[in-house]
C-alpha cells in the first residue's frame, strides 16, 4: 500500500491567465506579480486572481474592460523599452584599441 502522499506546499506561481489583469512577472522575481500600469509589485500573498481583479478595478478602472490582447501589447511595448533583469546587456567597457 502506497503511503499517503504529503501535502506540498503550494508556492503560488505566475499564471499566464494573469495578463488578463494587467499583470505579469517582476523582472526581478519571477515569483511576483507586477502590474504592467503602475509596475506596482505585489507580494506573493497578492498572486490571487481576485486581488488583481481587484486592483485592476480599483486602480486602473479604465483598464478593466480592456482585453489580454491589450496588455500584451503594453507587456511587448515595455519589454521594447525596459532592459529585462535577468538578462541584462553586457557591460560594454572602454578599451583601447
Ligand atoms: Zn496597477
Amino acid at each position: 500500500m502506497a503511503p499517503p502522499r504529503k501535502k506540498l506546499k503550494a508556492v503560488r506561481q505566475y499564471s499566464v491567465d494573469y495578463i488578463a489583469f494587467g499583470f505579469v512577472p517582476s523582472p526581478a522575481d519571477r515569483t511576483r506579480p507586477m502590474c504592467l500600469i503602475c509596475s506596482n509589485v505585489f507580494s506573493n500573498e497578492g498572486m490571487k486572481p481576485s486581488r488583481m481583479r481587484d486592483h485592476l478595478e480599483k486602480m486602473h478602472s479604465d483598464k478593466k474592460d480592456k482585453p489580454a490582447e491589450y496588455f500584451k501589447k503594453l507587456r511587448d511595448d515595455r519589454e521594447k523599452t525596459t532592459p529585462s533583469i535577468s538578462s541584462p546587456r553586457p557591460f560594454r567597457l572602454l578599451l583601447p584599441r
